[in-house]
Order: C-alpha cells, then structure tokens, then sequence
C-alpha cells in the first residue's frame, strides 16, 4: 500500500506540475508522519521518502531519537509543520531542519536564540494566516510584511518562504483562492527584495491545486499512510 500510494502522488504532484508549466522537481513532498509508527516511517524512508513532517515536539523526539541510529547516513530531513510553543523552541531547534510555522516575533527572537547556543542557522517559514478561523494558528496577513522584515534581521534564522492551511473543504477548489493569495503575498515581498522561495501549501485533498498555484512544499500524510487513527 505504502509504495502504491506514494507513486499514485508522486503521479498526481508531477502532473499538476507539468499541467501548470512548472518542472516537477520544484515541487517537494513532506509525508507527514504524525500518528504514524516507527516501523511504518522505516519503510517509508526503505522506499526513498527522505522529508518528514511532525506537529507535535514530543511525538517527533521519540521518532526522531529512535531513528537517528538506522538512517543517519541517508540525508533524512524533518520538519515541523505545527504549532510551536515558545517553550519547546529549545527542542524544536535540535530536531528540525526547517520549521514552517514560526508565526510571531517573540517565538522568532526564542529561536533565534536556541539556533545561536547551538551553533546553528534555522531555516523558517512564515505560517500566514489567510481565513477567518478561530482555531487556525499564523499571522495575519496584515502583520506578515513587518515580521519578514524583523526575522530576515536575525543572523541565526534563515527565511525561505511562508506557509498557509486553508479552512477544510471537502472539494480541493474552494482552497484555491487561498493558495493564490499565498503566492501573491510572496510576490509582493519579493518585490520589497526579500527571497523567499517556499511555498509550503496543499494537504492529501488540495496538493494538485496547490501545486497549481505554485506550492514548493505539501504536505502529505493520509494519501501515503491511510487514516488516522486520531488522536
Ligand atoms: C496533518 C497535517 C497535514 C497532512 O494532512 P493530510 O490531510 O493527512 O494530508 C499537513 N499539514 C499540517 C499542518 C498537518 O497538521
């Protein structure tokens, strides 16, 4: 199942690519390994899967403690694509290559300084806040231009780009105006002269769109592992 769902994805990312003019190699796939075992992840990483996602720094630490020994050699890269508490910026900064969620000033100047103990240069994102959802954490797309500014001054960050989750809907094109203004609030930054390459958008029911419009990064757990069972 693992290696049937994950060529079906690999499929569906480089066709949306090629449909959209983009080269297929532009678009990485982050498997989202939340609530997914140990042995499961081993396989995944058996067939070639070489960027992981976690929300939780807890969940990751076992995971990636555990890991470490077996796969050390094999570029594994992990990366953080939930909500992170300022107390945990220590750990976050120890486990992952890139944190896509970073979205206040305080949690920026925390990591920043976690990064510079541990003689380290964090690669971040930006978590846009693009609806109106209580429950969705990111910030306001009206504060983004003041807090790439701030972040992109701090020496032991480096900005790459932003990071957005539409509001759920069962059909992936009620998502699209959301991703598109995603890449349009890149757009305009970069015109300010900021770099910022990534864009971190699409989930198992949005991705195609997503890469339609210009995703970088998706996020993809149920169409590689199934269910989950939730927690
Ligand atoms: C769980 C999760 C995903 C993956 O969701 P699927 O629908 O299972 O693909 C992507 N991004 C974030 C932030 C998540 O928490």
């Amino acid at each position: 199942m693992l290696l049937e769902n994950t060529s079906a994805v690999f499929k569906k990312m480089s066709h949306a690519a090629m449909r959209a003019g983009r080269r297929p190699e532009d678009v990485r796939l982050v498997a989202v390994t939340k609530t997914v075992g140990i042995d499961e992840i081993r396989k995944a990483a058996d067939i070639g899967l070489r960027v992981f996602g976690e929300n939780k720094i807890q969940e990751a630490t076992e995971k990636i403690t555990n890991l470490k020994f077996e796969i050390s050699n094999s570029n594994i890269e992990w990366h953080l694509i939930g909500h992170l508490q300022r107390n945990k910026a220590k750990y976050a900064v120890r486990l992952f290559e890139l944190i896509h969620s970073l979205d206040s000033e305080e949690l920026a100047a925390d990591l920043n300084k976690e990064a510079e103990k541990a003689g380290k240069v964090q690669r971040v994102l930006i978590q846009v806040k693009l609806s109106t959802e209580e429950t969705k954490s990111g910030i306001p797309e009206q504060d983004l231009p003041l807090l790439v500014k701030k972040v992109t001054r701090l020496e032991n960050l480096k900005l790459e780009g932003l990071m957005t989750i539409p509001p759920f809907f069962a059909d992936p094109e009620p998502a699209r105006p959301f991703f598109k203004r995603l890449r349009e609030l890149r757009d305009e930054l970069e015109k300010k002269g900021f770099v910022l390459p990534e864009l971190s958008m699409g989930m198992s029911n949005d991705y195609e769109v997503a890469i339609q419009e210009g995703a970088t990064l998706v996020r993809i757990g149920t169409a590689i592992f199934g269910e989950r069972r939730d927690t």
